[in-house]
Parts: C-alpha cells; sequence; structure tokens
C-alpha cells in the first residue's frame, strides 16, 4: 500500500523545525528520521500524519560528541555510527556490542538512536541503554528547552514525555569508568527480529566484590527499567555464579512480563532470569 497523503516540511535548522511543529503538531504533524519505523506504519496506514516534518537537513542534529563526561548523541546520528566505538573506553565498546542486535544492516544505516528512543518500542534495545544507564533526553520546542531523566521519559508501550510539538534534540549517556564491566544479552526468534527479553548489565569490582551494579530489562514489560530487586541481590557479593543467579532470580521475579499470541507471560518472565544471568556471566 502507499501512505494517505501528507504535507512535507523540510527544515534547515532546529529552530525552523520547531517552528513547524508549533505549527502542525495539532494536525498530527510527525517528525521523520530515519523513518524505519514511521515509513513502514504508514504504508500500511496504520499511521496517516497530515504532515512530516523532515530533520535530515539539519546539519547540527548529526553531532555525535563528548561534553562534560558524556556522549551527546544528535537526533540524525543512525545506528550504524555506533558499529565501531565512539568513545575509549567502555561505553563506546557496550554500544558497539548492543547495535549489532538491532534490525539488519540497511535498516541500521537509515534508523537513527534518537528515532528509536522517541518511537519507544518496548524491546528497543537503544531504550534499554537508555534507562539502564540513566541517559538524559533533551526536549526542544517553540516553548523552550527540557532535559528529561529517562525514568521519567518512557512512560508505556511506544508513549513518552515527548508532548507533540517537541523535538527529541539529543540524548546525553554518562561515560563509563575506565574499570566498568559490562554485559548484553538478547533472546529474539531470528537475528534482526525485536527482542522477547533483553537484559544489560554494568557494574565494577572494588576489593573483589560487586559496586554500582546496574541491572536493566527490556522487550518484557510496557517499558525498559532497572531491576532495584536485582541491583540489590549482586551489589557488595563476589561475582559469582550463585550471586548471579540470585540477581536473576530477582529479576524475573519483579517483572510484569508482558504476554502476546506467541509468548505467554511465565516463558517471558522465565527469560529474564536466564538473559539476566547470561549477561552477568558475560560482564
Ligand atoms: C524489519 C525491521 C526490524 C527492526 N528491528 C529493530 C530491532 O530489533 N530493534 C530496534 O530497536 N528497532 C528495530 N527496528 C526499528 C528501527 O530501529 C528504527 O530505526 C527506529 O525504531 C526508529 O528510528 P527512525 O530514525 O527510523 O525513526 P522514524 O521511523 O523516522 O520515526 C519513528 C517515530 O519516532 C518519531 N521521531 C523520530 N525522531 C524523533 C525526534 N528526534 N524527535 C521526536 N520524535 C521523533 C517519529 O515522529 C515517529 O513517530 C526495526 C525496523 C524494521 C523495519
Amino acid at each position: 500500500m502507499k501512505p494517505a497523503p501528507f504535507r512535507y516540511h523540510a527544515p534547515k535548522t532546529v529552530e525552523e523545525a520547531v517552528a513547524t511543529l508549533a505549527q502542525v503538531a495539532g494536525e498530527d504533524g510527525r517528525v521523520l528520521a530515519g523513518g524505519q519505523s514511521l515509513v513502514p506504519i504508514m504504508a500500511f496506514r496504520l499511521a496517516r500524519p497530515a504532515h512530516l516534518v523532515d530533520i535530515n537537513n539539519i546539519e547540527s542534529l548529526g553531532r555525535l560528541a563528548l561534553d562534560d563526561g558524556k556522549l551527546s548523541i544528535g537526533a540524525c546520528v543512525r545506528h550504524a555510527a555506533f558499529h565501531r566505538p565512539v568513545a575509549e573506553g567502555p561505553l563506546g565498546k557496550l554500544l558497539a556490542a548492543v547495535v549489532r542486535h538491532i534490525a539488519h544492516y540497511p535498516i541500521r544505516t537509515r534508523g537513527t538512536f534518537c528515532g528509536s528512543v522517541a518511537h519507544a518500542d518496548p524491546a528497543s534495545e537503544w531504550c534499554l541503554v537508555a534507562a539502564t544507564l540513566d541517559g538524559e533526553m533533551v526536549a526542544r520546542s517553540a516553548r523552550g528547552t527540557r532535559v528529561i531523566a529517562a525514568k521519567d521519559f518512557f512512560q508505556g508501550i511506544m508513549t513518552t514525555a515527548l508532548a507533540e510539538d517537541e523535538l527529541l534534540t539529543e540524548v546525553r549517556l554518562p561515560i563509563l569508568a575506565a574499570d566498568t564491566r559490562f554485559g548484553f544479552y538478547e533472546f529474539s526468534r531470528r537475528a534482526g527480529d525485536f527482542a522477547i527479553a533483553m537484559a544489560l548489565v554494568t557494574f565494577r569490582l572494588q576489593n573483589g566484590v560487586i559496586a554500582e551494579p546496574r541491572i536493566g530489562v527490556g522487550g518484557a514489560e510496557p517499558c525498559p527499567r532497572r531491576i532495584a530487586q536485582a541491583e540489590a541481590a549482586l551489589a557488595g557479593r563476589a561475582p559469582d555464579a550463585e550471586a548471579f543467579k540470585a540477581a536473576a532470580a530477582a529479576a524475573s521475579a519483579a517483572v510484569d512480563a508482558m504476554e502476546d499470541a506467541t509468548t505467554s507471560a511465565d516463558y517471558r518472565r522465565d527469560l529474564v532470569g536466564t538473559v539476566t544471568r547470561r549477561a552477568l556471566e558475560q560482564a
């Protein structure tokens, strides 16, 4: 099928883009970034936006840089930018390990990090990264700029704190300390499919015990999130099989797993334990 008719806008600056959004947001005006989620749903007429505000000509949104201990990822930075480490140390390696699980190569050359975060699919790998590392989302509109913490940003399946007239201009991730260990494990039925469940973990070792654990789970609930009970089960313990098993069991017990036509909630809850344990073993 072909999309329903729409008006196309191609601003050259962020100011122009947010001014256009202010005018068209009320008539279902949408931002077009990589188009890898929006265009298919328009082609199926599941979405019929009256206006598209294409941000691909805005040069400043291609910025990917380190600022004050944070990695700033501009709205037009594609998934493929992360195929090689974009920062020294564990953060660059973590992003490079995660990106290869996102869709397929051609999609990664077009789709954007910020587009994934704005789209907020429960099984988006970048949303899990933002939630686990407590990323910050920078939202800009004609009314001004605000910074939204990840825990407040993700609000439900494909639902975020972004207002209709707001452009997500960048996502900021904290640079990880050089001795941070990380592990990422996802389960999907075929390579390139969305995850049924996935876990991202980071921790440091101090005097042989686990410090600053972060355990994030995605794909299992409407939004990815850190699982405090699993982190508590890990903190202060030696990184051994017993500790990993305890944290995995705590993660599994804490999630309110989603159910769909092919995957029961019980199966998904069980899978959360497995992906958490495997991510910890990797770390
Ligand atoms: C076959 C297939 C498999 C896929 N598998 C995966 C996968 O395994 N994991 C995964 O995470 N993704 C997957 N995707 C989705 C892909 O990663 C998309 O690139 C991503 O979800 C959206 O990014 P985009 O830049 O293409 O956004 P678009 O498609 O352009 O936009 C998506 C939505 O976000 C809004 N939006 C985009 N950018 C902004 C912004 N800066 N500010 C405000 N709103 C914005 C748009 O208005 C739209 O509503 C898959 C897609 C396909 C087609």
